[in-house]
Formats: C-alpha cells, structure tokens, sequence
C-alpha cells in the first residue's frame, strides 16, 4: 500500500503515520526530512539542494523527484509509504504517479483527516503545557487538579506556544486548504479519496484508517 496521508495541522496526522509505521512496517516519506538527510548526507542531490537553498531559492520538483526516487529504490517491495508533504501541485502528483509507476508501485490511496475547524480552533487555542515537564493542559479540557500546579512535576511554571491563538489556527487551517486545493480534485477523479473523521478520538481515527486500508 503507497498512500498520501493529509490532514491540517492539529489533525493528528504526525500520530497516525507513526502508528502506520509501527503497526504496518510502513515507511513515511516527508519531502522536507529527506531534503535536509540529503543535505546533511552530502549526497550529490543533497549538494545540489544545498547549493539551490543557500541561494535563497526554491528546491526544484526534479530535485524533489530525484530524492525519492532513491528512497523507492532503497525500499523492499513489500514495504508500504505514507508520503507526507508532498505532493502539492498538480504536477508534482503526475510526477510522483511516474515514480512510482517505474519502481512497480502505484498510489493506492489518499486518506485525507477531516476536521470541524472551529471545534479546531478551541482544541488549539485553548493548550498549555507545564514548562518544567512538558505535561500538556487546556483551559477547558483540562486543568491541573490544583490552581496553577503541573500534575506531574508540581512546577508553577507553564508556558503556551504563541501561535496556539485562533487567528494563528485559522491561518494554519486556510495555508492548508492552499495546499490540497490542486491536488485532491485530481485525486478524487481517481476515485481514491477516502475522508476519515479527523475529529474522533486518537484510537478511533486509527481504527477507521485501519478500515479504510483493509477494505
Ligand atoms: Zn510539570
């Protein structure tokens, strides 16, 4: 199985795909983490990327294209991808429907976690965590038990991301559409969109990908 996983952020989509792996030996592609492997690595891709990004310029498809091809070709047939990131424009999924194609692989689905964006936003908007620990909290969710103390580590510090705000939530969401705006219609003319309801529970939202990859 070779699928596109998409969900905005807030999803749950970072979770799930790790469960992919763990559970289905699965391999997720993220074009961004294998840029900066390649950079690191000095692979000729990785110094041609270098060299493109040190200039301030975009990293090209056809250098995209080429790092996962090398990462296709490194994989055991049997072995799943979740490709994560990418692709994102209409000619990108051509492109990567030819990679694919000439490693003997296909895409067999796009499973997109859909969210209520406003039910997002006070999911988001509302979060803290313990500064000590880490523990994470939320003002209507979840408190810690006593005023002002982390249930884990009795810290009375906490600290919020700056943009766990609703307008940052809102942006978040709305960069999101941008992006899957040019690809999902393409897609879905495939017939193989499968929505999950991004809004359930971790457990459950794992099970109904599980369905959706079994059926
Ligand atoms: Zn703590």
């Amino acid at each position: 199985m070779n699928i596109i996983l998409l969900g905005p952020p807030g999803a749950g989509k970072g979770t799930q795909a790790q469960k992919l792996v763990e559970q289905r030996g699965m391999v997720q592609l993220s074009t961004g983490d294998m840029l900066r492997a390649a950079v690191a690595a000095g692979t000729p891709v990785g110094l041609q990327a270098k060299a493109v990004m040190d200039a301030g310029e975009l990293v090209s498809d056809e250098i995209v294209n080429q790092l996962i091809d090398e990462k296709l070709a490194g994989l055991a047939p049997e072995q799943g991808v979740i490709f994560d990131g990418y692709p994102r424009t209409l000619g990108q999924a051509q492109s990567l429907d030819g990679l694919l194609g000439g490693r003997g692989r296909k895409l067999d689905l796009v499973i997109e976690l859909e969210v209520d964006e406003d039910v997002l936003v006070d999911r988001i908007a509302g979060r803290f965590s313990c500064a000590s620990c880490g523990a994470p909290y939320h003002d209507h969710f979840r408190q810690p038990v006593k005023a002002d103390t982390c249930d884990a580590c009795g810290s009375h510090e906490f600290k919020r991301r700056a943009d766990d705000n609703e307008e940052s939530v809102r942006t978040r969401m709305a960069e999101y559409r941008g992006k899957t705006a040019p690809i999902l219609p393409y897609y879905d003319a495939k017939g193989i969109v499968r929505r999950v309801d991004g809004m359930a529970s971790v457990v459950d939202v794992s099970k109904a990908i599980d369905k959706v990859l079994d059926d």
